[in-house]
């Protein structure tokens, strides 16, 4: 049946966890707790060429250059660390730096990427730690939160999810955790991607 929420007086709950990506700084912020993530947008391009895509290869990254690129349909994805543009207020994929992209890919593959055509793109923000790019799983005084996943939350998110439901019930954690705490030492990320 339907129920008026915004008629009832929202309860608040014993236990609270802010998984809201970069935007959990402010929702964190709401509760005194300052977390310092920042938004970071990142495009994406797909890319076509006339051979049919390899559909078996994994994902590939050159860490010297900055691009990666996966297989996707008939043709493939392609990132690049260089189009990052921070907290940009738009969500307009960076259109201008495709050729610079095609120049990187074309210069490390340049039999997949000879007569490559970008058909389209989109554009997101990496929830990034500015202390060192890598993961936040914490809590304080019954408040969880997990961020910084700085464009890698998808691979984590069942072992995030396993160990943050073992932080809520004060279960030992499968993994070691210290590693995530908001206050440690910076494990400073060389290749963000
Ligand atoms: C361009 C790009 C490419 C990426 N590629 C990969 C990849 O190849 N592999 C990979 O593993 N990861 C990748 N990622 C990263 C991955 O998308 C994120 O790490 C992952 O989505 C984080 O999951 P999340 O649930 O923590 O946050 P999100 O997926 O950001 O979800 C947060 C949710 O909270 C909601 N929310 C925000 N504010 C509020 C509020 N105030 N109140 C209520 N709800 C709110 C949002 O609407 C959203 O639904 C990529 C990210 C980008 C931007």
């Amino acid at each position: 049946m339907y129920r008026d929420c915004l008629s009832e007086p929202i309860k608040p709950s014993d236990i609270i966890i802010i998984c809201a990506g970069y935007r959990t700084r402010e929702v964190a912020l709401h509760f005194g707790i300052y977390l310092p993530i920042f938004g970071d947008k990142h495009s994406v391009f797909h890319v076509q060429n006339r051979r049919p895509a390899m559909s078996h290869l994994p994902l590939i990254a050159d860490l010297a250059s900055g691009i990666y690129l996966r297989p996707e349909g008939t043709g493939y994805i392609v990132g690049f660390s260089g189009n990052s543009e921070g907290e940009a207020n738009d969500l307009e994929p960076n259109w201008p730096s495709w050729d610079v992209v095609w120049q990187l890919l074309y210069h490390r593959f340049p039999t997949l990427f000879y007569e490559a055509k970008m058909v389209g793109g989109w554009a997101g923000y990496y929830d990034s730690y500015e202390l060192d790019h890598n993961t936040i799983i914490d809590h304080r005084d019954g408040i969880y939160f997990t961020t910084g996943f700085t464009g890698r939350g998808l691979m984590h998110s069942p072992a995030v999810g396993l160990a943050m439901s073992q932080l809520v019930l004060g279960e030992k954690p499968l993994f070691e955790l210290d590693s995530y705490r908001l206050d440690r030492l910076p494990r400073l990320e060389k290749y963000v991607i």
